[in-house]
Protein backbone atom coordinates (compact mmCIF):
# COMPACT_ATOMS: atom_id res chain seq x y z
CA UNK A 1 0.00 0.00 0.00
CA UNK A 2 2.79 2.28 0.83
CA UNK A 3 4.63 1.51 -1.95
CA UNK A 4 1.95 1.91 -4.56
CA UNK A 5 1.23 5.42 -2.62
CA UNK A 6 5.17 6.58 -3.39
CA UNK A 7 4.92 5.06 -6.84
CA UNK A 8 2.12 7.01 -7.84
CA UNK A 9 3.68 10.88 -6.81
CA UNK A 10 6.44 9.48 -8.20
CA UNK A 11 4.64 9.22 -11.74
CA UNK A 12 2.53 11.50 -11.05
CA UNK A 13 5.35 14.34 -10.86
CA UNK A 14 7.44 12.82 -13.32
CA UNK A 15 9.98 11.96 -11.09
CA UNK A 16 10.59 8.02 -11.57
CA UNK A 17 14.21 7.66 -11.91
CA UNK A 18 15.80 4.66 -14.43
CA UNK A 19 16.46 1.93 -11.85
CA UNK A 20 14.82 0.27 -8.78
CA UNK A 21 15.92 -2.71 -6.84
CA UNK A 22 12.96 -3.98 -5.33
CA UNK A 23 14.62 -5.27 -2.25
CA UNK A 24 13.58 -8.22 0.39
CA UNK A 25 11.85 -10.96 0.85
CA UNK A 26 8.45 -10.17 0.18
CA UNK A 27 8.61 -11.50 -3.98
CA UNK A 28 4.18 -11.61 -3.41
CA UNK A 29 4.50 -7.68 -2.73
CA UNK A 30 7.10 -7.04 -5.31
CA UNK A 31 5.03 -8.75 -8.34
CA UNK A 32 1.95 -6.51 -7.12
CA UNK A 33 4.06 -3.11 -7.29
CA UNK A 34 5.85 -3.75 -10.52
CA UNK A 35 2.23 -4.74 -11.93
CA UNK A 36 0.54 -1.44 -10.08
CA UNK A 37 3.59 0.55 -11.52
CA UNK A 38 3.50 -0.81 -15.19
CA UNK A 39 -0.31 -0.18 -14.98
CA UNK A 40 0.22 3.14 -14.30
CA UNK A 41 2.58 4.16 -16.85
CA UNK A 42 0.73 2.45 -19.54
CA UNK A 43 -3.07 3.05 -18.71
CA UNK A 44 -4.19 5.36 -21.51
CA UNK A 45 -7.07 6.07 -19.49
CA UNK A 46 -6.41 7.03 -15.78
CA UNK A 47 -8.34 7.92 -12.92
CA UNK A 48 -9.08 11.71 -12.16
CA UNK A 49 -6.87 10.76 -8.69
CA UNK A 50 -4.22 9.34 -11.29
CA UNK A 51 -4.84 5.70 -10.92
CA UNK A 52 -4.62 2.66 -13.99
CA UNK A 53 -8.54 2.31 -14.57
CA UNK A 54 -8.14 -1.38 -14.87
CA UNK A 55 -10.85 -1.76 -17.42
CA UNK A 56 -9.25 -1.10 -20.81
CA UNK A 57 -7.60 -2.99 -22.86
CA UNK A 58 -3.90 -2.09 -22.23
CA UNK A 59 -4.98 -2.60 -18.03
CA UNK A 60 -6.61 -5.83 -19.19
CA UNK A 61 -3.46 -7.18 -21.38
CA UNK A 62 -1.24 -6.06 -18.37
CA UNK A 63 -3.27 -8.42 -16.09
CA UNK A 64 -3.55 -11.35 -18.52
CA UNK A 65 0.56 -11.32 -18.53
CA UNK A 66 0.11 -9.97 -22.38
CA UNK A 67 2.03 -6.58 -22.67
CA UNK A 68 4.52 -6.54 -25.02
CA UNK A 69 6.47 -3.46 -23.58
CA UNK A 70 7.62 -5.45 -20.75
CA UNK A 71 10.40 -8.01 -20.39
CA UNK A 72 10.46 -10.52 -17.53
CA UNK A 73 13.93 -12.25 -16.39
CA UNK A 74 14.13 -14.92 -14.54
CA UNK A 75 17.14 -17.07 -13.54
CA UNK A 76 18.01 -19.88 -15.93
CA UNK A 77 19.23 -22.54 -13.81
CA UNK A 78 20.87 -21.43 -10.42
CA UNK A 79 21.69 -17.64 -12.10
CA UNK A 80 21.11 -15.62 -14.33
CA UNK A 81 23.56 -15.27 -17.65
CA UNK A 82 25.27 -13.26 -19.21
CA UNK A 83 23.64 -14.04 -22.56
CA UNK A 84 20.48 -13.31 -20.73
CA UNK A 85 21.61 -9.52 -19.98
CA UNK A 86 23.16 -8.83 -23.47
CA UNK A 87 19.39 -9.89 -25.03
CA UNK A 88 18.01 -7.70 -22.33
CA UNK A 89 20.23 -5.04 -23.64
CA UNK A 90 19.17 -5.75 -27.51
CA UNK A 91 15.49 -5.60 -26.39
CA UNK A 92 16.35 -2.31 -24.31
CA UNK A 93 17.32 -0.59 -27.63
CA UNK A 94 14.21 -1.38 -29.90
CA UNK A 95 11.48 1.17 -30.13
CA UNK A 96 8.44 0.13 -27.77
CA UNK A 97 5.40 -1.65 -29.66
CA UNK A 98 2.46 -0.32 -27.72
CA UNK A 99 3.14 2.37 -25.86
CA UNK A 100 5.92 5.18 -24.83
CA UNK A 101 8.27 3.36 -21.94
CA UNK A 102 9.42 0.16 -21.70
CA UNK A 103 10.20 -2.04 -18.58
CA UNK A 104 12.67 -4.82 -17.67
CA UNK A 105 12.12 -6.59 -14.90
CA UNK A 106 15.30 -8.85 -13.34
CA UNK A 107 13.29 -11.36 -10.73
CA UNK A 108 16.37 -12.58 -8.35
CA UNK A 109 18.86 -10.25 -9.74
CA UNK A 110 21.30 -10.99 -6.64
CA UNK A 111 21.62 -14.40 -8.78
CA UNK A 112 23.48 -12.88 -11.69
CA UNK A 113 27.32 -14.02 -11.72
CA UNK A 114 30.07 -11.22 -12.19
CA UNK A 115 29.51 -11.27 -15.66
CA UNK A 116 26.15 -10.70 -16.10
CA UNK A 117 26.39 -7.80 -13.58
CA UNK A 118 29.30 -6.34 -15.38
CA UNK A 119 26.45 -6.33 -18.06
CA UNK A 120 23.90 -5.07 -16.62
CA UNK A 121 26.39 -2.24 -15.34
CA UNK A 122 26.76 -0.88 -18.51
CA UNK A 123 23.17 -0.93 -19.55
CA UNK A 124 22.48 1.03 -16.25
CA UNK A 125 25.45 3.49 -16.97
CA UNK A 126 23.29 4.56 -19.82
CA UNK A 127 20.20 5.44 -18.86
CA UNK A 128 18.15 5.08 -21.86
CA UNK A 129 15.09 8.05 -21.41
CA UNK A 130 11.93 5.51 -22.14
CA UNK A 131 13.35 2.53 -20.20
CA UNK A 132 13.09 1.48 -16.93
CA UNK A 133 14.28 -1.45 -14.96
CA UNK A 134 13.30 -2.69 -12.37
CA UNK A 135 15.63 -5.27 -10.03
CA UNK A 136 14.07 -8.05 -7.70
CA UNK A 137 16.55 -8.75 -4.46
CA UNK A 138 15.62 -11.07 -1.82
CA UNK A 139 19.37 -9.95 -0.58
CA UNK A 140 20.92 -6.73 -1.08
CA UNK A 141 24.16 -7.75 -0.31
CA UNK A 142 24.45 -9.65 -2.87
CA UNK A 143 24.32 -7.24 -5.43
CA UNK A 144 27.50 -5.54 -6.76
CA UNK A 145 27.89 -1.87 -4.62
CA UNK A 146 28.45 -0.33 -8.25
CA UNK A 147 25.28 -1.83 -9.13
CA UNK A 148 24.15 -0.89 -5.60
CA UNK A 149 25.07 2.84 -6.38
CA UNK A 150 23.04 3.28 -9.67
CA UNK A 151 19.71 2.02 -8.42
CA UNK A 152 16.87 2.90 -5.66
CA UNK A 153 16.26 0.91 -3.40
CA UNK A 154 12.91 0.17 -2.26
CA UNK A 155 12.12 -2.46 0.86
CA UNK A 156 9.83 -4.90 0.91
CA UNK A 157 10.36 -7.13 3.85
CA UNK A 158 7.79 -6.22 6.60
CA UNK A 159 7.93 -9.16 8.55
CA UNK A 160 11.59 -9.19 8.73
CA UNK A 161 11.62 -5.97 9.72
CA UNK A 162 9.89 -7.09 12.77
CA UNK A 163 12.45 -9.83 13.40
CA UNK A 164 15.73 -7.35 12.83
CA UNK A 165 14.44 -4.83 15.61
CA UNK A 166 13.45 -7.70 18.38
CA UNK A 167 17.32 -8.37 17.96
CA UNK A 168 18.13 -4.40 18.32
CA UNK A 169 15.95 -4.17 21.21
CA UNK A 170 17.75 -7.48 23.09
CA UNK A 171 20.81 -5.32 22.46
CA UNK A 172 19.59 -2.60 24.82
CA UNK A 173 18.12 -0.05 21.99
CA UNK A 174 14.36 1.54 22.78
CA UNK A 175 11.35 0.37 20.28
CA UNK A 176 11.89 3.48 18.58
CA UNK A 177 16.20 3.23 17.66
CA UNK A 178 15.46 -0.63 16.90
CA UNK A 179 12.54 0.45 14.16
CA UNK A 180 15.08 2.84 12.48
CA UNK A 181 18.26 0.46 12.58
CA UNK A 182 15.85 -2.82 11.06
CA UNK A 183 15.09 -0.23 8.47
CA UNK A 184 18.50 0.41 7.42
CA UNK A 185 20.90 -2.07 4.97
CA UNK A 186 21.83 -4.68 6.90
CA UNK A 187 25.36 -5.01 5.60
CA UNK A 188 26.33 -1.92 7.24
CA UNK A 189 24.58 -1.50 10.56
CA UNK A 190 26.81 -2.85 12.65
CA UNK A 191 29.43 -0.42 11.67
CA UNK A 192 26.48 2.14 12.97
CA UNK A 193 25.76 -0.12 16.07
CA UNK A 194 29.24 -0.75 17.07
CA UNK A 195 30.34 3.30 17.04
CA UNK A 196 26.94 4.25 18.54
CA UNK A 197 26.04 2.04 21.62
CA UNK A 198 22.58 1.99 22.70
CA UNK A 199 23.30 5.07 24.76
CA UNK A 200 25.06 7.13 21.95
CA UNK A 201 22.58 6.66 18.67
CA UNK A 202 20.00 9.02 20.32
CA UNK A 203 22.64 11.62 19.72
CA UNK A 204 23.09 10.83 16.03
CA UNK A 205 19.02 10.85 15.60
CA UNK A 206 18.48 14.31 16.62
CA UNK A 207 21.68 15.67 14.95
CA UNK A 208 20.18 13.82 11.71
CA UNK A 209 16.88 15.18 12.18
CA UNK A 210 17.80 18.54 13.07
CA UNK A 211 19.74 18.56 9.33
CA UNK A 212 16.81 17.26 8.29
CA UNK A 213 14.14 19.84 9.30
CA UNK A 214 16.64 22.73 7.93
CA UNK A 215 16.91 21.39 4.53
CA UNK A 216 12.79 21.15 4.25
CA UNK A 217 12.95 24.48 5.33
CA UNK A 218 15.46 25.40 3.06
CA UNK A 219 17.55 27.28 5.51
CA UNK A 220 21.04 27.85 4.41
CA UNK A 221 22.24 28.01 8.01
CA UNK A 222 21.73 24.00 7.19
CA UNK A 223 25.31 24.48 5.42
CA UNK A 224 26.93 25.26 8.61
CA UNK A 225 24.99 22.32 10.54
CA UNK A 226 26.84 19.51 8.50
CA UNK A 227 29.97 21.51 9.99
CA UNK A 228 29.00 21.89 13.83
CA UNK A 229 25.88 18.76 14.00
CA UNK A 230 26.90 15.94 10.99
CA UNK A 231 30.53 16.12 10.43
CA UNK A 232 31.25 13.97 13.57
CA UNK A 233 28.98 11.67 11.84
CA UNK A 234 30.60 10.44 9.07
CA UNK A 235 33.61 8.16 9.14
CA UNK A 236 34.00 5.69 8.21
CA UNK A 237 32.25 6.21 5.06
CA UNK A 238 29.77 3.26 5.25
CA UNK A 239 28.57 5.20 8.29
CA UNK A 240 28.24 8.26 6.27
CA UNK A 241 26.29 6.25 3.62
CA UNK A 242 23.90 5.32 6.50
CA UNK A 243 23.20 8.53 7.25
CA UNK A 244 22.10 9.56 3.86
CA UNK A 245 19.75 6.37 3.70
CA UNK A 246 18.20 7.81 7.13
CA UNK A 247 17.74 10.80 5.68
CA UNK A 248 15.68 9.21 2.71
CA UNK A 249 14.32 7.24 5.33
CA UNK A 250 12.32 10.30 7.00
CA UNK A 251 12.06 11.68 3.58
CA UNK A 252 10.17 8.38 2.09
CA UNK A 253 7.80 9.10 5.51
CA UNK A 254 7.05 12.39 5.08
CA UNK A 255 5.83 12.45 1.53
CA UNK A 256 3.87 9.30 1.96
CA UNK A 257 2.18 11.85 5.09
CA UNK A 258 2.35 14.99 2.83
CA UNK A 259 0.64 12.95 -0.20
CA UNK A 260 -2.35 12.75 2.50
CA UNK A 261 -3.22 9.19 1.67
CA UNK A 262 -5.48 8.16 4.70
CA UNK A 263 -4.54 4.44 4.00
CA UNK A 264 -1.00 5.65 4.98
CA UNK A 265 0.42 5.91 8.74
CA UNK A 266 3.82 7.50 9.40
CA UNK A 267 5.87 5.82 11.94
CA UNK A 268 4.50 6.93 15.24
CA UNK A 269 8.28 7.82 16.59
CA UNK A 270 8.37 10.81 13.51
CA UNK A 271 4.64 12.01 14.59
CA UNK A 272 5.39 15.30 16.13
CA UNK A 273 8.29 16.06 14.21
CA UNK A 274 6.49 15.75 10.77
CA UNK A 275 3.36 17.97 12.45
CA UNK A 276 5.94 20.58 13.73
CA UNK A 277 8.04 20.33 10.01
CA UNK A 278 4.04 20.84 8.24
CA UNK A 279 3.26 23.23 10.65
CA UNK A 280 6.11 25.31 10.03
CA UNK A 281 7.16 24.69 6.50
CA UNK A 282 4.34 22.83 4.85
CA UNK A 283 6.55 21.16 2.86
CA UNK A 284 5.01 20.56 -1.16
CA UNK A 285 5.38 16.90 -2.79
CA UNK A 286 7.53 18.32 -5.24
CA UNK A 287 10.25 19.53 -2.84
CA UNK A 288 10.20 16.16 -1.18
CA UNK A 289 10.39 14.60 -4.49
CA UNK A 290 13.88 16.90 -5.15
CA UNK A 291 15.44 16.16 -2.02
CA UNK A 292 15.11 12.57 -2.64
CA UNK A 293 16.71 12.74 -6.16
CA UNK A 294 19.70 14.86 -4.27
CA UNK A 295 20.26 12.41 -2.00
CA UNK A 296 20.74 9.32 -4.05
CA UNK A 297 22.83 12.08 -5.77
CA UNK A 298 24.97 12.63 -3.02
CA UNK A 299 25.09 8.97 -1.99
CA UNK A 300 26.54 8.61 -5.49
CA UNK A 301 29.13 11.17 -5.24
CA UNK A 302 30.13 9.57 -1.76
CA UNK A 303 30.57 6.03 -3.60
CA UNK A 304 32.35 7.43 -6.26
CA UNK A 305 35.19 8.82 -3.62
CA UNK A 306 33.62 12.23 -3.22
CA UNK A 307 34.33 13.45 0.79
CA UNK A 308 30.71 13.16 2.42
CA UNK A 309 31.40 16.11 4.13
CA UNK A 310 31.70 18.10 0.63
CA UNK A 311 28.76 15.73 -0.26
CA UNK A 312 26.44 17.27 2.21
CA UNK A 313 27.44 20.32 1.88
CA UNK A 314 26.35 20.33 -2.14
CA UNK A 315 23.69 18.89 -0.95
CA UNK A 316 23.08 21.68 0.77
CA UNK A 317 23.56 24.19 -1.36
CA UNK A 318 21.31 22.12 -4.49
CA UNK A 319 18.42 22.13 -1.72
CA UNK A 320 18.60 25.58 -0.44
CA UNK A 321 19.37 27.60 -3.80
ZN1 LIG B 1 -6.47 1.40 -18.07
Amino acid sequence: MMHETYFRRLVDNNHLVHAYAFTGINTAEKEKTTEYLLSLLACQNKTPEGQACGQCAVCQRIKEGNFPDVLYIEPDGRSVRVDQIRELKQWVATTPVETTFKMAVIQQADLMNTSASNALLTVLEEPVDHVYMILWVNNQANLLPTIQSRVQMVGFDEGDYQEKQQIFVEQGYSSAHAFVLSHLPSENVGLLTAAYPPGDLDQWLRDYHYYYQLLVQCEIQSFVTVETHIKKHLKPVPVALLGIDYLLFINYHLLLKVSNDNEVEAPSMYEQFFNNLIKQKNPSVSLLLDINQYLLQTKQYIQANVSPQLALEQLTINICK
